[in-house]
């Protein structure tokens, strides 16, 4: 069997299991009321969390963890909006909703430019120019700076450029990727961090900077610490910095260390989505999983089932996990941490 004949035979039979879950349970086909409640009992949840966490009722360990997986369902919400699964024909509340999700979640790029970053992203999964995944550090060597920039789109994201804009002049010469699309890619990796997303970063900076520095003041006398008016800024900022920067943080390492090692890199057969992911669920994996809905579990799903729903997918799993499988797509390829990602062993 070739590839496209698997992958067309993996998306007949989960459409037929989805199509079979919605007959019986007839509720699954009210999305866009879905979407609307899932997402504000979500900033409900992150909205009562945080304040009872003001009112010093919870502590700041735990409200981190609830609010870091909340704001994991706000990212699906996101990538479904993205995909144009609620509210296609009210843009009103679909923009709406686009804004909250990233307002809330204001270390991650503006979802209406990631937009067309994902969607390159699933036309080219694994490919020199799949710009979105490369920027969670997919494709890299693990080391302790893989480790330190995984989270962080700005700093690190500055870090990973020379190289991809270096692949991605090489792919536009060898004829694999258009000048113009090119040029598009790397207007709109700036555009997308632009501001919310950079200053999110900077506080963050400013306040894990504050946090080394008044360490080495109290421990071994040193004299630097930062001016006064930036300390006073961030505790103007403690509230913002404690309930929404840093459970993103949690949620945003966690999703882009799952994501990055579950999809492969380099090596990927054009448009053969059989090689583009794996299924991630190794048990180790769990506390990541559980600030990014279960990422690692789901999405490989998601690449041949493109537009249904996060919540489907994830009741849905078990029997689509069995067709994956069965069709030969890998699980838990724990040597692609060994491999940078690579699909195939090149040594
Ligand atoms: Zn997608
Ligand atoms: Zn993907």
């Amino acid at each position: 069997m070739t590839h496209q004949e698997k992958t067309s035979k993996i998306r007949k039979e989960i459409n037929a299991a989805y199509f079979q879950l919605k007959k019986a349970y007839p509720i699954f086909n009210y999305q866009n009321t879905l979407g609307l409640i899932i997402f504000l009992g979500s900033i409900l949840a992150i909205g009562f969390t945080s304040y009872f966490w003001y009112k010093g009722e919870i502590a700041s360990w735990l409200m981190i963890i609830i609010n870091a997986f909340f704001m994991g369902v706000l990212h699906e919400i996101e990538h479904d909006l993205i995909h144009w699964l609620y509210f296609k024909g009210n843009k009103v509340v679909h923009h709406f909703m686009l804004f909250v999700v990233w307002i809330l979640r204001p270390l991650t790029v503006n979802p209406w430019i990631r937009r067309t970053l994902h969607l390159h992203h699933h036309k080219f999964s694994g490919t020199l120019h799949d710009v979105e995944e490369r920027s969670v550090t997919n494709g890299e060597k693990w080391t302790f700076k893989r480790f330190l920039t995984t989270a962080d789109v700005v700093l690190g994201g500055l870090m990973r450029l020379g190289v991809m804009f270096k692949d991605m002049d090489k792919e536009v010469k060898a004829g694999r990727l258009k000048l113009e699309i090119s040029h598009k890619l790397r207007k709109f990796m700036f555009l997308s961090i632009i501001p919310i997303t950079i200053i999110a970063h900077v506080v963050l900076y400013f306040f894990f900077g504050d946090l080394i520095l008044d360490y080495f003041h109290k421990t071994f006398n040193t004299s630097f610490v930062l001016p006064e008016f930036i300390k006073e800024s961030l505790d103007w900022l403690n509230i913002i910095i404690y309930t929404i920067l840093l459970p993103n943080l949690l949620r945003q390492f966690s999703l882009h260390f799952i994501t990055s090692n579950m999809h492969y890199f380099g090596d990927v057969e054009d448009g053969n989505v059989m090689e583009q992911t794996q299924v991630l669920t190794v048990w180790w994996t769990f506390p990541f999983q559980l600030f990014c809905f279960f990422f690692g579990w789901t999405h490989s799903i998601h690449h041949f089932v493109v537009n249904e729903t996060f919540y489907i997918r994830h009741i849905g799993r078990k029997k689509a996990q069995e067709v994956l499988k069965k069709y030969g797509v890998r699980f838990n390829d724990l040597g692609t941490f060994k491999r940078a990602n690579r699909f195939h062993n090149h040594d």
